[in-house]
């Protein structure tokens, strides 16, 4: 049976687990000790890594697992990944050995200049690994891309398909939401997400996974482009957004200080 296990880690990370029966692939192990603890305590061992992004809370804990077993580690050929034996890059298709999934590497620079996303079907549902790309109602800040970088990433995004489950690597699901009611305070579609999520997280349950087709509804970086949001935009910057790339610009810029 196949099946995606989050692995909270630090404060607010998510490390994903693909498994299929006993076998596991692990998605941005940032720290090994919770993965570890998981595969210990489950008597089973990984059969590969795949690293969206070089940072540290993403790879940290790599070389450690790397250590104890020998597998292979899918990573973005323009960033340095620790231990990367398989360097991918966007339209490259892998196989993840093992738990015999098959995904297509999608480029997303713009949080990080190299960074990838992983799309793919898994467990009969098509599944989205973006780090910390798009985030689930928001988007990751720009350390080493520009704005129509990041557009041009999260446009790639919006076009798989609407049931895709979005896997990203941080719970900040709140926050974004609470910005995004900023952005459109009239949107009911919004407002049944933040009250679901809020519920959730009461639970102790995670936000993530979302939809790729609840983004494009709720994600105002998703929606740059519509009137309503420029408007939004234009009103908080005190100056017109020329296109959709000053749009997204602007919202970054806002949710920056927010
Ligand atoms: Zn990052």
């Amino acid at each position: 049976m196949a099946e995606i296990i989050p692995i909270p880690a630090f404060a607010d990370n998510y490390i994903w687990i693909l498994r299929n029966d006993n076998l596991v692939a692990i998605v941005d192990p940032g720290d090994a000790a919770p993965v570890m603890a998981y595969l210990e305590r489950e008597q089973i061992a990984p059969c590969a890594i795949l690293a969206t992004h070089h940072h540290g809370d993403h790879v940290g804990g790599n070389l450690a697992l790397l250590a104890r077993w020998q597998v292979p580690v899918f990573g973005p050929s323009r960033e340095k990944i620790p231990g990367r034996t398989q360097a991918v890059a966007g339209g490259d298709r892998i196989v993840v050995p093992g738990i015999d999934a098959t995904f297509d590497i999608i480029d997303v620079p713009g949080h990080t200049a190299g960074h990838i996303a992983y799309f793919g079907e898994f467990g009969g549902v098509p599944v989205l690994f973006c780090g910390d790309t798009l985030f689930t109602g928001g988007c990751g800040r720009l350390f080493e891309g520009t704005p129509s970088q990041m557009c041009a990433s999260l446009s790639a995004l919006k076009a798989l398909p609407p049931e895709t489950r979005v896997y990203c690597g941080h719970e900040y699901t709140l926050a974004n939401l609470r910005f995004a009611l900023a952005v459109e305070p009239g949107s009911a579609a919004l407002k049944v997400r933040d009250a679901r999520e809020q519920a959730r997280r009461a639970r102790g349950e995670p936000t993530v996974p979302s939809t790729m087709g609840e983004e494009c509804a709720t994600n105002p970086f998703l929606r740059a482009h519509l009137p309503g949001v420029k408007a939004a935009a234009t009103a908080h910057a005190g100056h017109a957004v020329a296109d959709d790339v000053a749009s997204f610009a602007a919202l970054r810029e806002w949710k920056n200080q927010f």
